[in-house]
């Protein structure tokens, strides 16, 4: 993959990312980095004007994304070192009500992009700022996460286990698009 950056003329900054894709995508991430996903040999202005026709979606979503409520990493790390201690608190809080679905360990981790994951082998990551959303919400991050200890996929059978354990959990997953990791 190769990045490089450009501005178009509207000034809107995006990266442009090349891979051995055929067509052509954007993706315009929550803090408002719009990227350019394409072929090695697309041409620029192809890219650009790609980005002009979806000038007015973008601008629609990047005002949305401005109204997200940032979350942020306390910057000292003795902040940091309270607030890991607080998450796994509030996450084992949650574990503990689900008696039958028990991860084989559970992290605390700074990601940047995602509130939480589960690898197969049964682990599961809970990011470091969930500790500082709404308990409902860290609620719906880890039981979401518990789910896929059951169904390693989003498949409908998720969705169903997910409701069944924490009913009202599709409204809370859209709460949580309000918050944005800083
Ligand atoms: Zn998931």
């Amino acid at each position: 993959m190769a990045r490089s950056d450009g501005l178009l003329q509207s000034s809107l900054p995006y990266t442009v990312v090349r891979s051995r894709r055929k067509t052509m995508a954007l993706v315009l991430h929550p803090d408002n980095q719009l990227e350019v996903r394409c072929g090695q040999k697309m041409p620029l202005v192809e890219i650009e004007q790609f980005i002009r026709e979806k000038e007015s979606w973008i601008r629609r979503k990047m005002q949305e994304n401005s109204r997200l409520i940032p979350i942020q990493v306390p910057s000292e790390p003795s902040q940091q070192t309270a607030l890991r201690k607080l998450t796994r608190q509030k996450a084992f809080a949650v574990i503990e009500k689900y008696p039958h679905l028990v991860p084989s360990q559970l992290v605390i981790r700074r990601q940047r992009r995602r509130w939480g994951s589960c690898n197969k082998s049964g682990l599961v990551s809970i990011n470091l700022c969930a500790g500082l959303l709404p308990d409902e919400l860290l609620e719906y991050i880890v039981v979401h996460e518990l789910c896929h200890l059951v169904h390693f996929d989003h498949s409908a059978r998720f969705h169903r286990l997910l409701e069944q354990l924490l009913p009202g959990a599709q409204s809370r997953k859209k709460d949580l698009q309000r918050y944005l990791i800083a």
